[in-house]
């Protein structure tokens, strides 16, 4: 039988979670619940330099917000906890010494200052990359180049030390990534990484494997940042004896014009956010987020799980379920996925066209009335259905809905400009006698009334639609005019007509 499936989001709380971590959550989240596993989040905050107060609550506020939490994880049980590695820190000791007693591993002496003298000195001989590896360890002071008693005294002396991967000569190591196929590297091109600091807190690379081992995870679902470090993991299991998970590294996000990826840095700069919600550093500066920006976040998840993947047909949009039901990790490409900001809006255009009436009126209210508008329910209602066709956002719908709710105080110059001609008042005028005649004022009869005089005149619809519209709506452009003035009602479509009159012949 095959080992259920386990897999891990494993954010470093080192400020916002940038899109294509949310990417990375959302994949996760996909392919646990495809495949009936569990979705478990584990905090890596072992860089103790690097933490950034705030942004653990951030992470978990997105990932609510996106609708992919998982099950596992701090504040949400599971029994493979504690889920936060600093909660953890004295578990990793043991382990750091089990390899250091399989010779996988050694202790490094090497103050700061020595690694930076090294350094220094492989520069000056033309060497710019100097690593600390199977070549120049035996230079350096470590439990390899040391005498036994030389590495006892010092650790019963309690000197710091870091302990290091040996890293073997020139090996290749090969595993075989979900996404990539057979990765092959060899080993003359990796450094020994510390695994255990002086602190006696865990690198990332040693924390990582014994926290994905210990937890049962099953495989491995990141970004393609860390491939390079895949073969390094690779060595930990076996030096451990594990069996290690299966790998799959995601594809770069790269920015709009495939120049290169697209970094927390690009977000406000390029014109559009790179962070789920807003973010205010703990030096306030304030990053904008999809959800402020009047994003729904099913819009937003859709559009992200496209950013790297395919359903292989040409359906587009995709509820969280159907995403569940299609995804995998097979249609997943290795090539660099180009982030489109005209296509997010896209998304969240057909988001909002596929919404309720009901419910956009529910999220148009909150603008109604910080503009002192009250309008019933269904009154509102009605006004989204004929115009959540040219809407992107809700603000946007309720800028172009206003002369619904409220007298036109602004026309469209260019449209008085151009379409209000020297016989436009006269053809309004007789439009206006029709409307008065009209018992009843429903989009047919207005339309009736309208093409009446049309033809009386012999005219075109160019001829006076854009007058009843500037009249009706103050603007050039806009969804059915007929749909339109049934619901602004017999009334005030001519008062307004008046207005118009007097404004404009
Ligand atoms: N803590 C790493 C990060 O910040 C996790 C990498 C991994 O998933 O192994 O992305």
């Amino acid at each position: 039988m095959s080992k259920p499936v386990r897999v891990r989001f494993a954010p470093s709380p080192t400020g916002p979670l940038h899109l294509g971590g949310v990417r990375t959550a959302l994949y996760n989240y996909l392919f646990a619940k495809k495949s009936n596993g569990t979705f478990i989040i584990r905090v890596e905050d072992t860089d103790e330099k690097r933490f950034v107060e705030g942004a653990q609550e951030y992470i978990f506020e997105s990932l609510k917000w996106c609708g992919i939490m998982p099950t596992e994880g701090p504040g949400l049980g599971g029994d493979k906890g504690p889920y936060v590695q600093s909660e953890r820190r004295d578990l990793y000791r043991p382990y750091m010494e089990q390899l250091v007693e399989n010779g996988s591993a050694y202790y490094a002496f090497d103050t700061p200052e020595d690694l930076e003298a090294m350094r220094e000195q492989a520069k000056k001989m033309g060497l710019p990359n100097w690593q600390y590896n199977a070549v120049t360890r035996s230079s350096m002071k470590n439990s390899l180049s040391l005498s036994k008693e030389e590495v006892q005294k010092r650790l019963d002396n309690g000197d710091p030390y870091t302990v290091r991967m040996k890293m073997p000569r020139n090996t290749d190591v090969k595993f075989e990534d979900a996404i990539r196929g057979w990765v092959t590297v060899n080993t003359n091109n990796l450094d020994d990484k510390v695994l255990f600091k002086e602190s006696g807190m865990p690198t990332y690379h040693l924390a990582n494997i014994v926290d994905d081992h210990l937890m049962e995870i099953s495989h491995v679902i990141r970004g393609e940042e860390w491939l390079p470090s895949a073969p390094l993991h690779v060595l930990l299991y076996e030096a451990f004896g594990w069996d290690a998970p299966v790998f799959a590294h995601l594809p770069l996000i790269l920015r709009p014009d495939g120049n290169g990826k697209l970094s927390k840095r690009d977000g406000d700069r390029l014109g559009f956010p790179v962070f789920p919600i807003d973010w205010m550093s703990p030096n306030n500066e304030k990053y904008t987020g999809y959800r402020e920006q009047g994003y729904f976040p099913e819009a937003f998840v859709n559009m992200l799980a496209f950013l790297g993947w395919n359903p292989g047909t040409n359906q587009e949009i995709f509820s969280l379920e159907e995403l569940v039901e299609s995804f995998s990790l097979e249609r997943v490409g290795k090539s660099g996925a180009r982030f489109d900001p005209d296509k997010t809006k896209w998304f969240n255009q057909q988001y909002l066209r596929e919404t309720d009436n009901s419910v956009l009126a529910d999220l148009l209210e909150p603008y109604l009335k910080e503009a002192g508008i009250s309008a019933d329910k269904s009154h509102v209602e009605r006004v989204c259905g004929v115009m959540k066709e040219r809407a992107t956002f809700i603000p946007d719908l309720f800028e172009e809905s206003k002369f619904f709710f409220q007298d036109i105080t602004d026309y469209d110059e260019k449209t008085v400009r151009k379409k209000w001609k020297e016989d436009t008042g006269g053809l309004l005028g007789e439009l206006k006698d029709g409307f008065v005649a009209l018992d009843s004022f429903g989009h047919d009869e207005v339309e009736g009334a309208f093409s009446a005089v049309l033809n009386k005149n012999e005219i075109g619809f160019g001829k006076l639609g854009p007058a009843l519209r500037l009249a009706v709506t103050g603007k050039g452009m806009g969804p059915s005019l007929f749909d339109i003035c049934e619901i602004v009602g017999k009334d005030k479509v001519l008062e307004r007509i008046d207005i118009a009159l007097e404004k404009f012949a």
